[in-house]
């Protein structure tokens, strides 16, 4: 089985479509989400349609959860607050429903789907070091959980010959046959933030027991017009060519 695994999307469909394309190619037998699909970007409801005509298992995000007003944007940034109000006005009530009907986490044959952390995903905490990682690990009773929320990727390991240490690694590829427990972000497809604008992805082989984490370039240029056309704040846009 290959799941190809799609970091935060937050409404950038050429981004969403490359690595859709770069799926294909792989031979992606399912496609899992660690949400955010929307918020940000300017194409909120194609990229929805886009997720849902693949069949993907989506989970929810922070921004997903805001558009729905399901929590407080009162600890937003000013331009993703901006973002998440502009975002409500274009949505229709059924991709409304959609959002606010997606689950908190997901539980597949071998993994595990959460968009911050997975012991408690409705807080939409971060995990940026090894102590954040320890208390989802802690709830893992399978191998392999898929995170993002950061925008960068970065996996947390439990490795079996020294199962109560965490450690973590930034290399592309993980072997998780070596690890006891390993939670992986597989950073953002549409807006990455480790200085690297290529869009990333993960694909986990269950077959190799591997997860690699790709990069691919997209057209951003057309990306960033789309949220100036918009009158998203142009900083959204500018972003994009840094990957801040
Ligand atoms: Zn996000």
């Amino acid at each position: 089985m290959k799941y190809g695994i799609l970091g935060d999307i937050h409404g950038n469909l050429s981004a969403l479509e490359t690595v859709l394309d770069a799926f294909r190619r792989e031979g992606v037998d399912h496609v899992l989400s660690v949400g955010d699909v929307v918020g940000y970007g300017a194409a909120p409801r194609e990229c929805i349609d886009l997720v849902r005509s693949v069949g993907a298992t989506v989970v929810k995000g922070n921004h997903d959860a805001a558009c729905v007003d399901e929590i407080d944007v009162v600890y937003f940034n000013n331009y993703a607050r901006e973002a998440v109000a502009w975002t409500q006005t274009m949505l229709k009530r059924e991709e409304r429903r959609w959002l606010a009907e997606l689950p908190m986490t997901a539980e597949l044959e071998s993994c595990y789907v959460s968009h911050g952390t997975l012991h408690q995903p409705e807080l939409f905490n971060y995990i940026q070091s090894t102590t954040d990682a320890d208390p989802s690990l802690d709830v893992m009773e399978l191998p392999v959980c898929f995170v993002g929320h950061t925008h960068v990727p970065v996996a947390l390991l439990r490795l079996h010959d020294d199962p109560l240490r965490t450690a973590y690694t930034v290399d592309g590829v993980v072997d998780v046959s070596e690890a006891y427990r390993a939670l992986i972000n597989v950073g953002s497809v549409g807006q990455p933030r480790d200085e690297d604008p290529r869009a990333a992805y993960a694909i986990f082989d269950t077959m190799e027991s591997t997860v690699a984490i790709r990069r691919v370039e997209y057209d951003i240029e057309l990306e960033a017009n789309r949220i100036r056309k918009a009158g998203l704040p142009s900083v959204l846009a500018d972003r994009l060519f840094l990957g801040v």
